[in-house]
């Protein structure tokens, strides 16, 4: 199959961060709606389905790269925090942070938003972009070829042969398996309800209910061959159960972090939680997918469309360097973020085992908050400016192109200055050793 013949970039998984990648691909890159395509193994989008994700400040600055429209669009469907609470299971406040300490812009000011709602506006815009959407094509396999080009196989036996794969298949990514081979993610015991009630919430933002005590944190007693009956919490707490429209129930998985999330020949490269599951506690998965897409778009656009001056070129060594320079500077940003949601997690859980260990932590909440106006475990995730990242590395002027010519014309100018003076040097040398010279012989 003749590659030119196919779109250039595939993306497996139309989640956050695939469709992300597919609008800055767009945006920054110079490629046509034609020019990229999107294969998702779902059937169609389902609306009202799956949890919530909060948006912070530095998913939100890739969204508003894209276009500053599509931010609004996020942020008119979803719910804009103003706190971020702690408290006991019997309504006694911790704390209270004041989510404007994670951003002073008013842009990027952290939000909830209905996972399904983020997914509409994404999905819409890339359909207004022209960028074609596969549902039904589950990827099965995905094989570089000797001749710069990758085949990708779907489960209903179609393939595609393109240039550049981009995996963001998510947990369980086939991609996955042509730069690392087969791995599996450890479930990590803790399973998570998710449902969305109808149920006005007091304050407006974020907030975490902790018990003092493991006899608070829920009760399931069996009371019979296939009934039990449980307790939980605060009467504040079952309200939303009661009244809840939609439940999911999904198991938490991690993995240790990978080391490499492209292949040798980078092209196949990895984003989002293909290449990095993450644990739900800090709020951060959606992010650093989003961050992901952000900053491949702009190295692409760096490496292979010479800082947007030329037309998109994914020659073997463009890619090499987009993908090494990617890995360089995501792996040592993801990993922390990460494993601080690793740590958030732990001290949940000992939290529930131990009165003692919640005193504490419950003062160490205090006293951040104090402190640092909310817990500063949050802040390093937030403020990550994925632009001024990427130009600090490797396009220090592309934004600025008449101040990179005029810093070349003074450059110009100075040298040309320089050379004059040598120049009219040398002549005075030269004339003063002959006048000296007529002299001595005079
Ligand atoms: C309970 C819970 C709460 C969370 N809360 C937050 C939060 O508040 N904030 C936050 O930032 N993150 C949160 N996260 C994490 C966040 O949801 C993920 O990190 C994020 O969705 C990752 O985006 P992604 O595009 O990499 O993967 P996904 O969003 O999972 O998308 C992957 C896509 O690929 C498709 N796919 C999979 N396999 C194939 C295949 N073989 N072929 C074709 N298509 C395929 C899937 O159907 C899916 O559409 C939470 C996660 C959980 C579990």
């Amino acid at each position: 199959m003749d590659a030119n013949a196919q779109p250039r970039v595939l993306i497996v998984g139309a989640g956050i961060g695939g469709l992300c990648l597919a609008l800055a691909l767009r945006k920054h890159c110079g490629l046509s709606g034609a020019d990229i395509e999107v294969f998702e193994q779902a059937t169609a989008f389902t609306n009202n389905a799956g949890g919530a994700v909060g948006l912070y400040a530095n998913g939100l600055r890739v969204l508003r790269d894209i276009s500053p429209e599509l931010l609004a669009a996020v942020r008119a469907s979803g719910y804009d925090y103003i706190y971020r609470r702690w408290y006991r299971h019997d309504g006694t406040q911790v704390a209270c942070a004041r989510e404007s300490e994670l951003s002073d812009d008013p842009e990027l000011q952290s939000l909830g938003i209905r996972r399904w709602r983020l997914q509409k506006v994404l999905f819409d815009a890339t359909t207004a972009a022209g960028i074609k959407v596969h549902f039904k094509m589950r990827t099965e396999h995905v094989q570089p070829r000797a001749d710069g080009t990758v085949d990708v196989t779907f489960a209903d036996g179609t393939s595609r042969t393109v240039r550049v794969v981009f995996g963001a298949d998510g947990l369980k990514s086939r991609v996955r398996e042509a730069v690392v081979g087969k791995l599996a993610a450890e479930f990590t015991g803790v399973t998570c309800l998710m449902g969305a009630a109808k149920v006005p919430r007091p304050m407006r933002g974020i907030c975490f209910p902790s018990s003092r005590t493991t006899k608070c944190h829920g009760c399931f007693y069996p009371t019979g061959e296939a009934e039990q009956i449980f307790q939980l919490w605060h009467e504040a707490f079952l309200a939303p159960l009661r009244q809840a429209e939609t439940v999911i129930k999904l198991g938490v998985f991690s993995r240790d972090p990978l080391d490499t999330w492209v292949s040798l020949c980078g092209r196949v490269v990895l984003l989002g939680d293909a290449a990095h599951p993450p644990v739900p506690y800090i709020g951060q998965g959606a992010m650093m997918a989003m961050e992901d897409a952000g900053v491949l778009s702009r190295l692409l656009r760096h490496y292979c469309c010479a800082a947007g001056t030329k037309p998109f070129d994914p020659s073997d060594a463009n890619m090499q360097a987009t993908a090494a320079m990617y890995q360089q500077m995501r792996i040592p940003r993801v990993t922390p973020v990460l494993r601080s949601s690793h740590a958030l997690g732990r001290t949940q859980q000992l939290r529930a085992e131990s009165w003692w260990y919640n005193l504490r932590r419950e003062l160490e909440i205090k006293l951040d908050v104090f402190r640092h106006g909310t817990l500063p475990i949050m802040k390093p995730g937030a403020a990550y400016d994925f632009v001024r990242e990427v130009q600090r590395r490797v396009e220090p002027q592309d934004d600025d192109v008449e101040q990179l010519v005029a810093k070349a014309a003074a450059e110009q100018r100075g040298a040309e200055g320089r050379r004059r003076v040598l120049a009219f040097g040398a002549v005075a040398v030269a004339v003063a050793v002959v006048w000296m010279a007529q002299r001595r012989r005079a």
